[in-house]
C-alpha cells in the first residue's frame, strides 16, 4: 500500500442531518420538524435527503404537535432493562396535521384502549436530566 492509501481515501459513509435539533426543542416541551428547503415538505425521520424531492437541505420548524392516530401496538417487552419497569406500554403512530408520522408513546387513556382516528396532542417527558421524549395523549 502506497502513502496516501488507507482509510483517508476511503468513500465517507453519507451521515445523516443532525437531528439535535429535534431534541433541543423537545427540551423547551416543542414539537419541531424538518422542513425541504426545496419543496417545503416536512419529513420524519429527518433522511439525508427530502424522500420527495431529494433535496438535501432541512429547516426546523415548530409544529403544533396535533394529529391523530393511525395505528397503534401495545409493547410488551423492552429492549433496555432501564425501562422495564414501564412495561407494557401503548406506542402509536401518529398522522400530524402537519404532514409526517411520528412514532411515540401513548398516555393519559386511563385504562380504555387506543382508537384508530381519534385526535391527539403532543406532550413531553422529561426522561433525565437531558433528554425529553415527546409523548401523546388524546386531545
Ligand atoms: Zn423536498
Amino acid at each position: 500500500m502506497s502513502a496516501g492509501q488507507g482509510i483517508s481515501s476511503k468513500p465517507r459513509p453519507r451521515i445523516g442531518p443532525d437531528s439535535r435539533p429535534f431534541w433541543d426543542h423537545c427540551r423547551k416541551h416543542q414539537l419541531a420538524l424538518p422542513y425541504c428547503v426545496e419543496c417545503g415538505r416536512p419529513h420524519l425521520p429527518a433522511g439525508p435527503v427530502c424522500p420527495f424531492c431529494f433535496c438535501d437541505r432541512l429547516q426546523w420548524r415548530v409544529a403544533s404537535g396535533k394529529g391523530v392516530v393511525s395505528t397503534w401496538v401495545v409493547i410488551h417487552k423492552a429492549w433496555f432493562p432501564a425501562f422495564a419497569a414501564d412495561i407494557p406500554y401503548n406506542v402509536v403512530q401518529i398522522e400530524l396535521a402537519e404532514g409526517p408520522r411520528l412514532t411515540a408513546k401513548m398516555v393519559g387513556l386511563n385504562g380504555r384502549s387506543i382508537v384508530v382516528g381519534e385526535p391527539v396532542v403532543v406532550d413531553f417527558e422529561d426522561a433525565d436530566d437531558e433528554l425529553t421524549l415527546p409523548v401523546f395523549r388524546p386531545a
